[in-house]
């Protein structure tokens, strides 16, 4: 689906009207492109912690031109502020009013990075406080932030410092168009796993072969797209009824086309035998397969039920138990799978879907405990609303509503989700696991 108002919006003379009738004025978002630059000017990098000055050296190790100082009436591309040491809630007003003071100087499509620790890290009330504060205040700047810029924080675990790898390649991915359509999100790294993070790898996934599930068409097709550009081999898999679509998709990602139902109860073992033949062995398994049958919960009978929770849990379920057994899937896996802001908000008209999307949810955060110290990851991306043939089905009315009530004020694309499947499915994000990443533009309705 191509968003009209969008464009028109952008465009004179309706660009003029919109802005004194007040209407929204989504604009193009920064998103990624081969060989641009990280972020679209100078970074300010704040903080009082001796963390302070270890991002900024990271920073400046990636090129990046970093100021510690502002300048006056200096054009920002971005601003990282550290705040992992804060145990009151006194020293936010000092940090945060800086911030404010330069906001206004944040260039279109720039970001703002806290990196604070989570308040359950804490036993401490004042600690906790100070910690889910800055939370708040960054929740609620990333809604008062124009022209594509979002804000988005990384959480540091207790044994977690800002030197640990995950950490680096969390704040890349941040910084970067890759996060385009991400915006009022923490991320929490968790543990100090996984190599040194050396910026801009064009081939993060060189070496691994990956599994996408629901490849066909919309989201996951573009996932495989994504990782294949990230150095993956790639085996999409889709439905036979979608055979033709899913052969194009191998094709142009010089991958193999798997046709399996994943609620098939041989669907894990199919996916092993193709990739331990093929490639040898399996070593990023992504969840993207997923139906919609909505009806309100008085209308609702069994056929449109079970279906959606066949398609979107318990395959999810099935597959993961056989895989995480299996020797074919390697010690360093990492599996993401799809998840849905219907399952953390709700959503009138699907109480099937939210129950199966929070039901995937509830899976990733207890796998990543039984995994943890493995190697292997389990994440979640939840994505909001993204423009594709599932949300082309939605009445117009609605569909206008829900592009509009989000932080950008307009949908997603796939490739913003496929970025952070890449990211979350990447050596670099090997110290994350047991999370949702939500690709929602901050949804304004829900949670
Ligand atoms: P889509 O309907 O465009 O594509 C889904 C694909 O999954 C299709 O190719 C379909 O053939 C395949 N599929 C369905 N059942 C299958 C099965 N049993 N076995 C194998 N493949 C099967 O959907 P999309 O919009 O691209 O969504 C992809 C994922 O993202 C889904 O899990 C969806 O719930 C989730 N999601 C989408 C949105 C959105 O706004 N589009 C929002 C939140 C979450």
């Amino acid at each position: 689906m191509t968003d009209t108002y969008l464009k028109l919006v952008n465009a004179k003379p309706f660009s003029q009207f919109a802005k004194t009738a007040g209407l929204p004025r989504p604009v193009p978002l920064r998103r990624h492109a081969p060989g641009a630059p990280l972020v679209p000017g100078p970074v300010l990098v704040l903080g009082r912690s001796p963390g302070t000055q270890t991002v900024a050296t990271t920073l400046l190790g990636w090129d990046l031109d970093v100021r510690r100082h502002l300048r006056p009436k200096e054009k920002l591309g971005a601003v990282v502020v550290v705040l992992d040491d804060v145990a009151d809630p006194a020293q936010l007003a000092g940090l945060f009013l800086e911030v404010g003071s330069v906001v206004r100087q944040l260039l279109p499509g720039g970001r703002i990075v806290t990196i604070s620790r989570p308040a359950a890290g804490s036993t401490e009330p004042r600690v906790a406080s100070a910690r889910n504060a800055v939370e708040g205040a960054l929740r609620s700047l990333a809604k008062e932030l124009r022209a594509g810029a979002t804000a988005n924080g990384v959480l540091l675990d207790a044994d977690v410092d800002v030197e640990a790898p995950s950490v680096g390649a969390t704040l890349e991915f941040l910084l970067s168009g890759k996060s385009a359509y991400v915006d009022g999100q923490f991320v929490t790294v968790e543990t100090s796993d996984g190599a040194a993070h050396h910026q801009r790898s064009d081939a993060p996934l060189a070496g691994r072969t990956a599994v996408v599930t629901g490849a066909a068409r919309g989201i996951g097709a573009e996932i495989a797209k994504v990782l294949r550009r990230d150095g993956a081999q790639i085996i999409a898999v889709d439905v036979p009824a979608a055979g033709e679509h899913l052969a194009l998709v191998a094709n142009e990602v010089g991958g193999t086309a798997l046709q399996v139902d994943v609620t098939a109860p041989d669907a894990a073992e199919r996916i092993l035998n193709h990739a331990a033949t093929r490639y040898g062995r399996l070593d990023i398994m992504v969840h993207n397969a997923g139906i919609t049958r909505d009806r309100l919960l008085a209308n609702m009978d069994p056929a449109r039920w079970n279906s959606v929770m066949a398609v979107n849990l318990e395959s999810q379920l099935r597959i993961n138990e056989k895989l995480l057994a299996a020797d074919g899937f390697s010690a360093d896996g990492s599996i993401v799978c799809l998840a849905s802001t219907s399952g953390i908000a709700g959503n009138r008209g699907q109480t099937n879907y939210a129950a199966s999307k929070a039901g995937v949810m509830g899976m990733v955060r207890s796998t990543a405990n039984s995994l943890a110290g493995s190697g292997r990851t389990i994440n979640a991306v939840a994505p909001g609303f993204i423009e594709t043939d599932m949300t082309a089905k939605i009445p117009f009315a609605t569909r206008e509503v829900a592009r509009r009530l989000s932080s950008l004020q307009q949908g997603g694309l796939p490739l913003d989700v496929a970025e952070a499947v890449s990211f979350l499915a990447s050596p670099g994000a090997s110290g994350i696991s047991g999370q949702v990443l939500r690709v929602c533009g901050q949804n304004l309705v829900g949670a």
